[in-house]
C-alpha cells in the first residue's frame, strides 16, 4: 500500500549532543526541498504526548548550524514507556497531520521509537545523536567528535599543572559503559593510558599500569578513565591507589557536562548535514524503523533492532597503539 508522506515531525530525545541543531536544520531543509511539511516537536517524546509542536519553515533553522545543544530541547519522558502515553502520542500525530517521524537521540530513543512504530505502524527514521558513540552500525554518532576535541583541550590544560607538580591525574570522561571517548581522547592528548570498561573484565588495568612502570621516565602522568561502574570511575581508582600504592601523588578531575556543550566541529556539522538528508531520502524510499549511520564514509541504514541490541565493538588494537606511544 502506498503511504504518501506530506508532513513529518522531528524531535530530539535523551542526552543532548553538539550537532543536533545541525541535524534539525538539515532534516527541515531536506524535507521542505522535497515538498514535505515539517513540524518541530519540543522536549522529545514528551512534546508528542502534550502537543508542544510548531510548524517550521526554512528560516526557523537559520543560524543554528554552529550552536551546541538542541533548539527543540530534550527530555527523559517516562510516560512514553507506557502504552497509554504512546497512545496519546499517536493521537497527537493524527491531530497534527504528522505522517512520519525523524528522531534524533541514542539507544533509549530508538528503543521507544521501535516500539511506537510497531504498535501504530508509524514510519520512523533515527539519527544517532550522542557523544558516547555507543550505537552499533555507525562509525560515528553526532557529537562524538566535538566531545573528543573538548576533552583533548581540557587535558592539554590539566597536563600543564600535572607536569609542574609531578602528579598522576585520573581524568574521568563520559561514555556510560563505552570506552570510545576515553580511549580516543587519551590517544589525542598523548595520555599514558585509558582505563575502559571493555577491558576491565579481561585484565586489572590499574595493576597493569603500575606493573608497566608507567611513570619511570616521566614527570607527570595522565590517565583517562571512562565513567562506569565497571571501571569504578576516577574516584574509585584514586581510592584504590591510596590504599595499594600510597607513594603516588594522585589527583582526580571529572570533566562532567563540559563535554556535552560547545559549538560542533566541522566533522559533526558535515555528518549532521549528511544524516539529515539521508533520513529524508530513506523516508521517501519507504524505509522504516532504521537508523542512519556512516561506515567508511558511506551512509548506511541500520535496523533499530540491530543498532540498539548489538554491542559496538571497540578496536582493541588501539589500546596497543596507546601503550606503545606512552613509553
Ligand atoms: P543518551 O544515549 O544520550 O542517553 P538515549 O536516547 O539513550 O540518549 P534515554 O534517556 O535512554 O536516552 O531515552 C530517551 C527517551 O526514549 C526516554 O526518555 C523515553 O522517552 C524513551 N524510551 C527509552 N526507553 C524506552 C522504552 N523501553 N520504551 C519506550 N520509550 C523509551
Amino acid at each position: 500500500m502506498e503511504y504518501k508522506i506530506n508532513c513529518i515531525g522531528i524531535l530530539t530525545s535523551g542526552g543532548d549532543a553538539p550537532g543536533m541543531n545541525a541535524a534539525i536544520r538539515s532534516v527541515t531543509r531536506a524535507a521542505i526541498f522535497n515538498g514535505i511539511r515539517v513540524k518541530a516537536i519540543y522536549r522529545g517524546f514528551r512534546g508528542l504526548i502534550t502537543g508542544e509542536i510548531k510548524e517550521f519553515q526554512t528560516q526557523n533553522v537559520s543560524n543554528i548550524i554552529q550552536q551546541g545543544g538542541t533548539i527543540l530541547k530534550t527530555a527523559r519522558c517516562t510516560e512514553f514507556k507506557d502504552a497509554e502515553g504512546r497512545k496519546m502520542a499517536f493521537e497527537t500525530m493524527k491531530n497534527e497531520g504528522i505522517d512520519a517521524l525523524i528522531v534524533i537521540g541514542g539507544d533509549g530513543t530508538f528503543t521507544g521509537a521501535r516500539i511506537f512504530a510497531q504498535e501504530f505502524n508509524v514510519p520512523i527514521i533515527g539519527i544517532p545523536g550522542t557523544i558516547d558513540n555507543d550505537l552499533f552500525g555507525t562509525d560515528s554518532t553526532l557529537g562524538y567528535d566535538t566531545a573528543l576535541n573538548t576533552i583533548m583541550e581540557a587535558v592539554d590544560k590539566i597536563r600543564d599543572t600535572a607536569s609542574s607538580h609531578e602528579r598522576l591525574f585520573f581524568i574521568e570522561v563520559m561514555g556510560r559503559d563505552a570506552g570510545f571517548l576515553a580511549l580516543n581522547s587519551a590517544m589525542a592528548s598523548g595520555a599514558e593510558a585509558a582505563i575502559i570498561p571493555e577491558l576491565e573484565t579481561k585484565v586489572d588495568q590499574l595493576d597493569e599500569l603500575i606493573k608497566n612502570g608507567f611513570r619511570k621516565s616521566k614527570n607527570s602522568s595522565i590517565v583517562l578513565v571512562a565513567e562506569s561502574e565497571i571501571t569504578g570511575g576516577a574516584n574509585g581508582l584514586a581510592e584504590r591507589m591510596k590504599r595499594e600504592y600510597p607513594e603516588y601523588d594522585v589527583r582526580v578531575t571529572i570533566l562532567g557536562h563540559i563535554q556535552r556543550g560547545g559549538s560542533p566541529t566541522a566533522y559533526d556539522r558535515i555528518l549532521a548535514s549528511r544524516f539529515g538528508v539521508a533520513a529524508i531520502d530513506a523516508l521517501l524510499d519507504e524505509q522504516r524503523s532504521i537508523m542512519i549511520g556512516i561506515v567508511n564514509n558511506k551512509i548506511v541504514h541500520v535496523p533499530f533492532t540491530k543498532a540498539i541490541k548489538d554491542d559496538k565493538p571497540l578496536d582493541e588494537k588501539l589500546v596497543g597503539v596507546l601503550h606503545m606511544l606512552s613509553i
